[in-house]
């Protein structure tokens, strides 16, 4: 997505010195379910080093994230401050490389970050970090209590606290003085 985080190899090989990378981009869908990366920003501070045919990719990155408290669904946000430490490997995630990989239980493309063509693709080591970090159910405090009754009463949505009181005395339907109003009715109406 962010061209920023893609860096030609022939520029990688051609220097002795890592290339740094250090820019905010903006990711699409960097979230997991409710909770984000605020407007998808990342701030990227790493350099990107080739050795041999592979690339190592040092340093870290950071996004600022807000979600919803898992408990009382108040808005709840914090940062990620994350180091990276990967490898971008030209042998890695295509079968078709040469035998290298014949105990294929070692997982390749769990160690590696595979690299095609000429250049080296650093967003999603980027965009896995962040996910990975992410808080996939946060709290607003560890001792958060959950809704709170005062603010989100559980029923009767609308109605206001000053008529609260009005509703507890309206059920005078209680059926336990049903009988008496029974009794009463005729009285009231014939005395
Ligand atoms: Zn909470």
């Amino acid at each position: 997505m962010d061209d920023g985080l893609r860096i030609p190899l022939a520029v990688l090989r051609r220097r002795a010195d890592p290339r740094l990378v250090r820019r905010t981009v903006e990711l699409d869908d960097l979230g997991v379910g409710e909770v984000r990366v605020v407007d998808g920003r990342v701030d990227v501070d790493i350099e990107a080093e080739a050795r041999g045919p592979d690339v190592v990719v040092t340093g870290s990155v950071g996004a600022a994230w807000v979600g919803e408290c898992r408990r009382c669904l108040d808005e709840v946000g914090g940062r990620l401050d994350l180091r990276v430490h990967e490898v971008l490997s030209a042998g890695s995630g295509s079968p078709s490389s040469t035998g290298s990989g014949d105990e294929g239980s070692v997982g390749d493309s769990g160690d590696a970050y595979p690299l095609g063509g000429d250049e080296a693709d650093v967003e999603p080591i980027v965009r896995d970090a962040v996910l990975l970090a992410i808080p996939l159910s946060p709290l607003c405090s560890e001792d958060c209590a959950g809704p709170d009754p005062e603010r989100f009463p559980a029923a009767a949505p609308g109605i206001g606290e000053a008529e609260g009181d009005d509703l507890d005395a309206a059920p005078v339907a209680d059926p336990r003085w049903a009988a008496l109003d029974a009794l009463r009715a005729p009285g009231d109406a014939g005395s």
